[in-house]
């Protein structure tokens, strides 16, 4: 017991010791709870002067430079922008107003400086509505600004709450401990539980101090970069600022723009006022002149219409009169129709009585022309001799056997030179047609002739000279240049055609041959068949040719048709055509019937046009076998051709058409009041002299057969056969063959001696000169 009270009091002082060791800690606990709760409430203290700062910097920067004033500024933008719109407004108004003012004068320059005017203000207004987009882009930002503005604060506002929290929290656990010491020191048992406890609460609030050291710490950085972003925008406002400035002076400028242009508008519409007053106190007092004048005829009027009312009275009476006469009028009109008809009638009769004497007096007159016509050509002599000389061509060589010997007359286009054996011979025709005479120029001269047809005259054409001087150039010519022939069948259309409203006629061709005194028609199925000339038999004297095709043609194509046919019939009979045709007479007969629908005349005309053989003496050169009877032939022909126009032109009794095929074929179209042509065919080349001398005497002696009826006979009694033609050649040598023909057998009584057929010209020349 002594023991366990022993180890009570030694528990008791132990405890004591404990007690006092622990008062003396309470104690200096206690002295620094109250210094650190001193240090704390500082800390507390200097924390809400700090946010007392930071919200009066807060405040002041919002004052100095934050979202008021861009707030203001906006403000004042927009009251600006409000402002100039109601400007607008009322500019546009003046406008319209201006506008239906300046109606009336559309076209005058004022409406021209309006309009460039209303364009200045369209683009001001355009540049306006920029200045205002941006304005609202600004306007934009600066509420964008606000907002930032807004948050920020917002933040703020909820650290300072947080704090003031923490401040409460942590003054409300000062207080607790402090009230913990308390009551521990009144209960000196709790002590040790309450001082370990204090302890632990006392590194707590160590703890939250530490914690709002940094809360602070990272509010105060915030704060900073809250300065930074008051910064840029400060700089922000003031780049908007200077935008707005800018714009302020543009406004100001459009301003001044308008003003002026509402200025010149101003202007111009007292201008106009002025001229409209001015005009309107023109048109009034010439208005007024009106009226006045308008007055005084208003009274002439009435003065008028007083002096009318009996002229009306005398027009209504004529009216009624007039009616009257109207309806009499149809019984009027008949009776004047009656008579009338009446009068035309016998207008009609009379007219008809005169036609049948004009007609008679036609015919008369129709008849006397053809008398007056035959008298003509008798005394121009009916038959005709031109002379055409062919250009030198290629197949005459060169050197001087192509030289040109023939010259011509330049005052006299019937006469032609000819260098002969170094002597120049002239001789005299009806017309020459030199080298550079065209078809065209030819037949010129020949469409007389031809037409003569169309009235029922018989006509020839012949075409004479050697071969080679041009005849079937001159007849046919070429399909570039057609000749005699197709021209004269053109030309019969035409006067055809023409003559259509009177008269009908029909023209058929035939295309025949003479070879040998063989005549063969070469548009007949038997072009080789010989054909005869018979006389007809109703006893009237006139030839026919049994058997001999006649084609009807109506056209040019049909020309060309028959011509062609023709031509192969003649190439087909021959082995070597050129030589051929040059010893054959070639005839293409055209024969033209019409009638006269009025009078029932007839007429029947006959143009035969013949491309005669080769007038070259063949006989003289020693021809022998078939080329020699060719030439007899020939020879024959040709002369008994000339012999027969011999005795036409000295109108002799007896006239030899039947010594050869060709003038007895032609003896209708020869005689009576037929007309002849004979083409003489020369070439001017030296070497073709000596036949260009026989061609031209025999032209020269048909031509010259022109003589008294006494003399005729005597002179003219023969017609020198072709070899006789040339006198300065020696005589000729006719063969014995029983083609050859001498000038005796040939109907003419007397031999022909060569200086006889010379003595023609030579008279027929004195004749001219003596005449
Ligand atoms: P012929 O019929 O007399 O034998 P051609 O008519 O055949 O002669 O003519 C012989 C050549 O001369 C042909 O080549 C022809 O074209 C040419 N000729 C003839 N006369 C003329 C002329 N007036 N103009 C141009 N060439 C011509
Ligand atoms: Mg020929």
């Amino acid at each position: 017991m002594v023991e366990s009270m022993a180890h009570l009091q030694e528990e008791k002082l132990r405890l004591q010791q404990e007690l006092l060791a622990l008062q003396e800690k309470l104690s200096t606990r206690e002295n620094e709870e109250i210094a650190v709760s001193v240090q704390l409430q500082g800390q507390v203290e200097n924390l809400k002067a700090n946010l007392l700062d930071q919200a009066k910097e807060i405040s002041r920067l919002r004052s100095e430079l934050g979202g008021t004033d861009l707030e203001k500024h906006r403000d004042l933008l927009a009251a600006e922008n409000e402002r100039l719109r109601q400007e607008m407004k009322a500019r546009e108004g003046e406008l319209r107003a201006l506008r239906q003012q300046q109606a009336p004068c559309l076209a005058c320059e004022h409406v021209q400086e309006n309009g460039r005017l209303q364009e200045r203000l369209a683009q001001l207004q355009r540049e306006v509505e920029e200045a205002r987009a941006k304005l609202s882009e600004l306007d934009l930002e600066v509420q964008q600004k606000t907002n930032r503005l807004a948050e920020v604060e917002l933040r703020l506002k909820d650290s300072l709450a947080e704090k003031a929290e923490e401040e409460e929290r942590l003054s409300r656990r000062l207080r607790d401990s402090q009230e913990t010491i308390a009551s521990l020191k009144s209960q000196p048992q709790q002590v040790k539980y309450i001082i370990k406890t204090v302890e632990v609460e006392s590194s707590k609030a160590k703890q939250a101090l530490c914690e709002s050291q940094s809360r602070n710490q990272y509010l105060q950085e915030q704060v900073g970069m809250q300065r930074q972003v008051l910064k840029e925008m400060e700089q922000q406002l003031q780049g908007s600022q200077k935008t707005a400035a800018q714009l302020r002076a543009q406004i100001m400028m459009y301003e001044a723009e308008l003003e002026r242009a509402h200025g010149q508008m101003l202007e111009e519409m007292q201008a106009m006022e002025d001229e409209k007053n001015r005009a309107i106190e023109e048109a009034f007092s010439r208005a007024q002149v009106e009226m006045k004048a308008v007055h005084e005829n208003l009274a002439g009027v009435r003065t008028n219409l007083l002096t009318l009312q009996p002229a009306l009275r005398t027009l209504t009476n004529d009216y009624n009169s007039l009616k009257r006469q109207v309806r009499d009028f149809p019984l009027l009109l008949q009776e004047t129709l009656r008579s009338a008809r009446s009068e035309i009638g016998q207008a009609i009769e009379e007219v008809n009585s005169t036609n049948r004497e004009l007609l008679r007096k036609y015919r008369r007159e129709l008849q006397l022309r053809k008398k007056c016509h035959n008298e003509l050509v008798r005394l121009k002599g009916n038959i005709r001799v031109f002379g055409r000389v062919r250009p030198i061509t290629k197949e005459d060589g060169e050197g001087v056997e192509a030289a040109n010997a023939v010259t011509f007359d330049p005052d006299d286009d019937a006469v032609l030179h000819l260098l002969h054996k170094g002597k120049q011979v002239s001789f005299e025709l009806d017309k020459v047609f030199p080298p550079q005479a065209s078809q065209e120029d030819v037949f010129q001269e020949v469409q007389a002739l031809v037409t003569s047809c169309i009235d029922g005259y018989n006509v020839c054409i012949f075409a004479y000279g050697q071969t080679g001087a041009g005849k079937t150039y001159t007849m046919e010519g070429t399909s570039a240049n057609p000749g005699i022939n197709q021209r004269a069948l053109q030309l019969l259309f035409a006067e055809v055609r023409s003559k259509a409203a009177d008269w009908d006629y029909a023209i058929t061709v035939s295309v025949a041959e003479i070879y040998n005194e063989a005549l063969r028609d070469l548009l007949g199925k038997e072009p080789q068949e010989k054909l005869e000339i018979k006389l007809c038999p109703d006893g009237s004297g006139q030839l026919y040719v049994p058997g001999l095709t006649e084609f009807r043609v109506q056209s040019v194509e049909d020309i060309n048709k028959v011509f062609e046919f023709g031509h192969v019939h003649r190439a087909t009979e021959c082995t070597n055509l050129n030589e051929h045709s040059s010893r054959s007479h070639a005839l293409l007969i055209v024969t033209v019937r019409g009638l006269d629908r009025s009078t029932g005349l007839r007429t029947a005309g006959k143009l035969n046009l013949v491309d005669l053989a080769g007038s070259e003496r063949v006989g003289r050169s020693g021809a022998e076998g078939s080329r020699l009877r060719e030439a007899q032939y020939i020879n024959k022909s040709l002369s008994a051709l000339g012999d027969v126009i011999y005795a036409l032109r000295s109108r002799q009794g007896h006239v030899p058409f039947r010594n050869s095929k060709l003038t007895y074929l032609l003896q209708d179209s020869l005689s009576g009041d037929s007309k002849t042509l004979m083409m003489v065919q020369v070439s001017p080349a030296e070497k073709n002299t000596s036949e260009t001398l026989c061609s031209l005497k025999f032209a020269e002696r048909v031509r010259s057969v022109e003589l008294g009826p006494g003399s005729r006979r005597a002179e003219l009694a023969s017609w020198p056969s072709q070899e006789q033609l040339e006198v300065t050649e020696p005589p000729p040598r006719h063969g014995d063959s029983p083609g050859a023909v001498p000038p005796a057998a040939r109907g003419h009584s007397s031999p022909s001696p060569g200086p006889l057929a010379g003595r023609a010209a030579s008279i027929r020349r004195k004749l001219q000169t003596s005449g």
